[in-house]
């Protein structure tokens, strides 16, 4: 049995499963304080032994095996988090090999597997929800550099008939400030999903993913593009990236046909989960190999 958490600014899910990706159990608690919420994580694996366990968390998280704070959440607004170190806290109560990466590049890794890209040794995995991030597979590994990449703070254009400022606490009117969940609702001044009928909201937030994904497109060049996270729920908003997308692109890259290359999460709301058993997988893998070479 493989354990994984994804880890997210309202709720984290806690599972455990396989290397297959069934899950055979899973529980939900609510993301609080870190001395309140982790000894609930603790308990659930307390009563579910695993061999190791994946965590696909929100971020900025340090990534970066050779820092002094790898394994810590870093920047975030979230009280009781920032400079959190979340891997040491679980391997103190639990001692086991313990993969970590950010929530969207376990997704990544999770639909590269077994949802809408698998087979494909590249894909590109965006969330438009509380937030804007995206994580990606490329030749078959989770982008990483310095960090992890942080695609959701792109700089995009203005709609012409947007005069809203940007809800970015770091940037303003970056490509979160403008299109993810709060924007819209700060905009509008109702939540996303009571805004259904108004297509100028569903226009202004196409248009904004649309010139998200054309970078991504020119720079990644992705096999394949899943669009999850609570906003994409607005299926209405697909065709009109595709049309905004198609003149953007205006035929200097040869793309699929775009309903088949940019698409919901095959795995539907575990694709984040289900990466994060893989991510387990992954580090009990790398520590048989470690100890391998240490006899
Ligand atoms: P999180 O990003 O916190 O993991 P979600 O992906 O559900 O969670 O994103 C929450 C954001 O998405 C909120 O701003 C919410 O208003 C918006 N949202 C959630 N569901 C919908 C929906 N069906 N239609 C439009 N917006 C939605
Ligand atoms: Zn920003």
């Amino acid at each position: 049995m493989l354990g994984a958490i994804e880890a997210g600014g309202t709720k984290f899910v806690c599972a455990v499963g396989d290397e297959q990706g069934t899950i055979i159990d899973r529980v939900q608690i609510p993301t609080t304080l870190p001395e309140e919420t982790i000894p609930k994580v603790i308990e659930f694996f307390r009563k579910h032994p695993v061999k190791a366990i994946g965590i696909g968390s929100f971020g900025p998280i340090d990534v970066n095996r050779e820092s002094a704070s790898y394994g810590n959440v870093t920047s975030t607004p979230k009280v009781g988090w920032k400079d959190y170190p979340f891997v040491q806290a679980i391997k103190d109560a639990i001692p086991l090999p313990v993969g970590f990466n950010t929530d969207v590049n376990a997704a990544a890794l999770g639909e590269a597997t077994f949802g809408a890209a698998k087979g494909l040794d590249s894909c590109l995995y965006i969330t438009v929800g509380t937030g804007i991030g995206a994580g990606a597979v490329v030749q078959g590994k989770l982008l990483q550099g310095l960090s992890h990449p942080e695609m959701g703070h792109i700089l995009i254009r203005r709609h012409e008939d947007d005069p809203y400022e940007g809800k970015c606490p770091y940037h303003k009117d970056c490509l979160e400030g403008l299109a993810a969940g709060p924007a819209i609702e700060a905009r509008w001044g109702v939540k996303g999903d009571q805004l259904v009928d108004k297509g100028e909201v569903w226009e202004m937030e196409g248009y904004y993913i649309a010139q998200a994904l054309m970078q991504y497109i020119v720079i990644i060049s992705p096999k394949k593009i899943i669009l999850g996270g609570g906003v994409m729920k607005q299926r209405q908003i697909f065709p009109i990236i595709y049309k905004h997308l198609e003149k953007m692109i205006n035929g200097y890259v040869n793309l699929p046909p775009l309903e088949e290359y940019i698409v919901s999460p095959g795995l539907g709301d575990n694709a984040g989960i289900t990466g994060s058993l893989m991510l387990a997988h992954e580090a009990y893998e790398d520590e048989i190999n470690r100890e391998a070479t240490r006899v």
